[in-house]
């Protein structure tokens, strides 16, 4: 996906900041952090939305939450606390099309509903 902002960041074709990367997956600091430690988690293959889930090779599903972990330990977050979240759609507020967990933390998080 030439044109797709993440898949051009996962293939380091555009600068960004990586926390961690392996075969699978690539997190990197948000460009507009909403908390003190902002790292958005994506697949190196694209997938539009969650929505998509399926249509990961090996079914990457718990290996991605697997790799969350691993950002939560390498950001040093894991045992105070952070929040792993997904927008999906137009009401979801997903501005970039292609999946990606935002992982927050490393302050006390603001109630969001
Ligand atoms: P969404 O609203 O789709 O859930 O979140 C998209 C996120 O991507 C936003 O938090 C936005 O700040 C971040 N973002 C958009 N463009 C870039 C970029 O070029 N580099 C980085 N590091 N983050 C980006
Ligand atoms: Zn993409």
């Amino acid at each position: 996906m030439e044109d797709c902002i993440f898949c051009r960041i996962a293939a380091g074709k555009i600068p960004s900041d990586i926390v961690l990367e392996d075969e699978g997956f690539v997190a990197f600091r948000d460009i507009n952090p909403k908390a003190l430690q902002h790292v958005l988690v994506v697949p190196r293959e694209h997938i539009a939305s969650l929505n998509e889930l399926d249509q990961l090779r090996d079914r990457g599903g718990h290996a991605l939450l697997r790799f969350i972990v691993q950002v939560a330990q390498q950001l040093g977050v894991e045992d105070s606390g952070y929040r792993a979240v997904i927008n999906v759609g137009p009401d979801g507020g997903q501005e970039v099309q292609h999946l990606h967990f935002h992982v927050l933390g490393g302050e006390r998080l603001g109630e969001f509903w």
